[in-house]
């Protein structure tokens, strides 16, 4: 087999910490091609200073990757042409529920990303929606998951690394949110054209999202793209036992060289030790 093509692709909301410099290392040192993607569609959350940190953060930890580096907020129009694809096989519906609405739904089973949609406006009629839209309110668009199963073959899998063929149940997710008003293209959707049009074949990331790879199966099936390999990795905890994370004042990479630490411990406090060889 060819040697992969991994990337890490993190979402510039703060200044990276050692969680990140594990995820970066552990892709780079999974395969043989190596890229770099922003995830900065949520521009609520994502800011430009954040993004050059990160890209000068982990140069300065020796990782060297392909140019370009994919800026997802800079795509913002071949998200759309996908979701008006979807749409157009009439597999997307518009959702005007606010957030308060759908928890408020008593009997809301719960998927692995919360509460599951109850579906109150797959059932709303042509003249309806075209009413709401009509007025002004704000929709997010949904997948119709039941039309989605029915138009790829079932059942559908997953290769982790180690694991073997993992099989998928993305029905769980229910009519999960592939567009909002403020963010036009959701994750899920965007992590899979990307990975697609960069030529990922092994996509290496947190355990944390490994439950989600099952809708993303769903979605590249949908959209014809290829299904890469995976390769999930246990989160870095802290000294606490829990997973570092912003919030918590886990160690951002930038404290650790003023500090005065070099690359190489703190390739090793990320868990890469002896520290990998520059590529
Ligand atoms: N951008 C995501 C994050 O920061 C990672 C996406 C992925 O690796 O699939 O958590």
């Amino acid at each position: 087999m060819p040697p992969a093509t991994t990337r890490f692709a993190p979402s510039p909301t703060g200044l990276l910490h050692l969680g990140h410099a594990h995820a970066a290392l552990f892709a780079a040192e999974a395969g043989g091609r190596f890229l770099l993607r922003l995830e900065d569609i949520d521009r609520t959350r994502c800011r430009p200073e954040y993004a050059a940190a990160a890209l000068e953060d982990l140069a300065w930890l020796g990782l060297r990757w392909e140019q370009p580096v994919r800026v997802q907020s800079e795509h913002f129009s071949e998200f759309a042409a996908v979701l008006a694809g979807l749409e157009a096989r009439g597999l997307l519906y518009p959702c005007f529920c606010t957030r308060a609405e759908i928890a408020a739904s008593a009997s809301a089973p719960h998927g692995p990303e919360g509460a599951l949609y109850p579906g109150t406006c797959r059932a709303l009629s042509a003249a309806e929606r075209e009413a709401k839209v009509a007025a002004g309110l704000p929709y997010a668009l949904r997948l119709d998951m039941a039309a989605a199963l029915r138009a790829v073959p079932q059942p559908l899998w997953f290769d982790e690394a180690g694991e073997g063929r993992l099989r998928c149940n993305p029905a769980a997710f229910g009519d999960v949110v592939l567009a909002r008003k403020d963010t036009p293209a959701s994750y899920h959707l965007c992590v899979c054209h990307d990975d697609a049009l960069q030529g990922v074949t092994l996509v290496t990331r947190g355990v944390d999202l490994k439950p989600a790879t099952q809708l993303h199966r769903l979605l590249q099936e949908l959209c014809g793209w290829p299904a890469p390999r995976y390769r999930h990795h246990a989160l870095l905890l802290g000294p606490d036992g829990r997973r570092l994370a912003k919030r918590d004042h886990a160690p951002t990479l930038r404290a650790l060289r003023q500090a005065g630490r070099i690359p190489a411990e703190v390739r090793a406090l990320a868990g890469f030790y002896p520290p990998s060889t520059a590529r």
